[in-house]
């Protein structure tokens, strides 16, 4: 693998970058396989995934021993899991250490597909608070909401717009997540054919990118609130600069880590750095961590919003229909008292009350492209439910299942036609290893497949 030499001269400068190493690490080292848990679903390792050893910084993370075919795994579809790299995984740390677990908070993941980073804020928010993760780029946006479908929260909301239409909601969030778009050369061992695209050029264009991003989103975030900055780039333009730009433009305070709690940096291989104003940034380098390239640095606002919103009071609006779409919902979703639902264009959405406020807000000024989960459509008195619904957390164990083998799962996440024998009739949720994939319909002379056809495995294993 040839490394940019503009890059690797480049990064003289760069606290903790040692050439030799780092050269080295590309040309021979396999890059770890990590997986996290979707804790929402599963607190054990699935015994099937080869032989693995925690990740330090993240109590749901894991590196595997080696890389298995994931596409071939039931329990991947089933968002038992999420196939992440290890580096990235250091968000849940900051989240610990700044943020008590019972605070409700709002949060933005504003550059968030394909939702990596949304599926392990997911994970550490009670449900009083809100993930709002968005993606300006509408094919992407399409692969979040498939992730965080199969994550099943109630509170997670996603929308798809730019940067600057947050500024209609000043002041809304307490914590903005900007994983920037990036030059990307963090992610060279993984993806060599990155490196062809790869030219100081790009360097400078993606750092005027970050500045436009978070100058425009900068209004969303409340005094007080706290900015997380990360990209998978090595260059100092796109990291301790852009610290340094953050402070002096936005008026932020840089937060050094050190500050709440030992945490074992060095131990673990991270480098803690500092920009030439001393804004504090923290450093993965494949050479040091078994993590891929990236960079994360914590930030808090001190000034006002430009405007100020006096957000309006929303009741809960009962339709005209509550009492019947009561009676369709109880028999699928777990403790129905305790969420709400709203409908648009026949489809039904299943989420937390407290965030009827948000929903409001986010309808008006964004564009929603999912909230909490949704239930799917009413035909007459019942339900016919929506995939998301099997996935999520709040199917009811009421639902009938049908328990399929490995074979018989395949087929299915194939969208094929297959054949199990069942005592009953009608809908029913596809069990593998006691974890939803998604409905059938049982009729007497088959089965209907259900599986969304945009989701389907199209390949099979090789004998
Ligand atoms: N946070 C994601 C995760 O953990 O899975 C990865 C995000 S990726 C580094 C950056 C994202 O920013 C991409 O999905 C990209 O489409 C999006 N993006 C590109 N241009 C953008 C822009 N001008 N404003 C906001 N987001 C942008």
């Amino acid at each position: 693998m040839n490394l940019p030499q503009a890059l690797l001269d480049s990064l003289h400068t760069v606290q903790g970058f040692q050439l030799d190493s780092f050269v080295q690490v590309h040309q021979q080292a396999q890059a770890p396989t990590s997986i996290r848990l979707n804790p929402f679903k599963t607190s054990t390792l699935p015994a099937h995934l080869p032989l693995a050893t925690p990740v330090p910084w993240c109590k749901t993370g894991y590196y595997l021993a080696e890389r298995p075919s994931f596409t071939f795994d039931p329990l991947f579809h089933a968002g038992a899991y999420y196939v992440q790299e290890a580096s990235s995984m250091f968000l849940a740390l900051i989240f610990e250490q700044l943020f008590d677990a019972d605070q409700a908070l709002n949060v933005l993941d504003l550059c968030a597909a394909p939702g990596g980073k949304s599926t392990l804020v997911a994970s550490l928010l009670n449900p009083a608070s809100l993930l709002v993760s968005n993606e300006v780029i509408k094919s992407r946006a399409a692969v979040l909401v498939e992730n965080l479908s199969k994550w099943g929260c109630t509170n997670t909301f996603v929308t798809s717009n730019d940067p600057s239409d947050f500024t209609r909601l000043a002041g809304y969030f307490d914590v903005m997540l900007v994983d920037a778009p990036c030059s990307g050369s963090g992610l060279f061992r993984r993806d060599p054919e990155a490196i062809a695209e790869w030219s100081p050029e790009n360097v400078t264009l993606c750092y005027q990118r970050q500045q436009r991003i978070l100058a425009d989103a900068w209004d969303a975030l409340k005094e007080g609130g706290t900015l997380i900055y990360s990209t998978c780039s090595y260059s100092k333009a796109e990291n301790e600069d852009m610290l340094d730009w953050v402070t002096t433009q936005l008026g932020a305070s840089s937060l050094n880590l050190a500050r709440y709690g030992n945490i074992p940096l060095s131990d673990w291989g991270i480098v803690a750095c500092e920009s030439e104003k001393g804004a504090y940034g923290y450093r993965f380098f494949p050479d040091k961590v078994q993590g891929e390239g990236f960079f994360v640095a914590v930030f808090q606002k001190n000034n006002r919003p430009a405007k100020y919103i006096n957000y309006p009071r929303v009741k809960t609006q009962k339709t005209k229909t509550f009492r019947e779409e009561s009676s369709a919902f109880g028999s699928v979703v777990e403790n129905l008292a305790d969420y709400t639902w709203f409908e648009k264009n026949g489809d039904y959405f299943l989420y937390n009350p407290t965030h009827e406020k948000d929903l409001y807000l986010l309808q008006k000024n964004l564009y929603l492209k999912k909230a909490g989960v949704m239930l799917g459509k009413l035909a007459g008195k019942n339900l016919v439910p929506e995939h998301e619904l099997a996935l999520s957390t709040v199917l009811s164990a009421n639902v009938p299942r049908l328990n399929v083998d490995y074979e018989e799962a395949l087929a299915y996440l194939r969208r094929d036609d297959f054949m199990v024998a069942s005592p009953t009739q009608g809908w029913q949720v596809v069990s593998y290893k006691d974890f939803a994939l998604g409905w059938v319909k049982v009729l007497p002379n088959r089965i209907n497949n259900y599986y969304p056809k945009e989701w389907r495995i199209l390949s099979r294993p090789s004998a």
